[in-house]
């Protein structure tokens, strides 16, 4: 596949040169990441994000936030190859068995790119925990399935193996846009599954980078915190509220932020 070529949007180059709605977007990058039991990989490798899971780096994403800290396969992931979801469980499994990374036996982490874009996302994470033991821990940016919220429910069905961690980008259309080069209008989509997630039972919390002030300006944590209460009054005591870590690829996009 051909990658497709990049945009210049909001001052930064997006995932894909498609459309600045960010669950159209969401779409798009699947068509180019996901195949039926099949996906694009960076690479695998073990972070502390989730204790010592060890860490599946997808490549591709419908945001082009200004914090990622993802390599050159967030815009371009036709870098990244495709492994099926059988090569990619028997790689892990391997992974596990040399205890080469010293990750912990009985923790996966899904991050790097955005690893719910489509029904195709599901399924690999159904078959991720239907071939390896252990739990799994999934890093989304919530825009798809806040759109689909029987997702939510279809997720119920891994019980408490599966967890999800909802990364929140904004409270205000306009923050939104700024730091994820998408149309505002998605802000609502991130807030939506957590309602959904909540709804349904799927084990989840919540993460933004609300004490970085480039990020969240004055009023705008409040608003976040605001907006959480008014789905639940136990939401914002799921929030886990951080800084930004200047990784390299953080530090460049930053750059760009205005
Ligand atoms: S931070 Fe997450 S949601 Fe934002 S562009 Fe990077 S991978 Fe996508």
């Amino acid at each position: 596949m051909q990658p497709a070529p990049l945009l210049w949007h909001a001052g930064r180059v997006c995932a894909t040169a498609g459309s600045p709605d960010a669950l159209a977007a969401a779409a798009e990058v699947s068509l180019r990441v996901e195949r039926p039991g099949a996906r694009r990989v960076t690479r695998v490798a073990a972070a502390g994000a989730c204790g010592d899971a060890l860490t599946v780096h997808l490549a591709g994403c419908n945001l082009a936030c200004a914090h990622c800290w993802a390599g050159p396969e967030r815009e371009e992931p036709a870098r990244a190859g495709f492994l099926t979801h059988l090569e990619l469980a028997r790689k892990l499994r391997l992974l596990r068995a040399e205890n080469r990374l010293g990750a912990s036996p009985d923790a996966l982490r899904l991050s790097g790119g955005e690893p719910l874009l489509s029904e195709l996302s599901l399924a690999l994470v159904a078959d991720l925990l239907a071939r390896l033991p252990g739990r799994l821990f999934v890093e989304t940016n919530g825009i798809a399935l806040g759109a689909h919220p029987a997702w939510a429910r279809a997720l119920t069905a891994h019980g408490p193996r599966l967890f999800l961690k909802l990364s929140l980008k904004a409270a205000t259309p306009a923050a939104f846009a700024r730091i994820t080069g998408r149309d505002g209008a998605a802000v609502e989509l991130p807030f939506r599954a957590a309602a959904a997630l909540l709804q349904a039972g799927v084990p989840f919390d919540l993460e933004a980078l609300s004490l970085e002030p480039r990020l969240f300006p004055p009023g705008e944590r409040e608003a976040l915190h605001a907006r959480l209460r008014a789905i639940d009054g136990a939401l914002p005591g799921r929030l886990r509220e951080e800084t930004l870590t200047p990784y390299p690829d953080t530090s460049r996009r930053m750059a760009a932020l205005t």
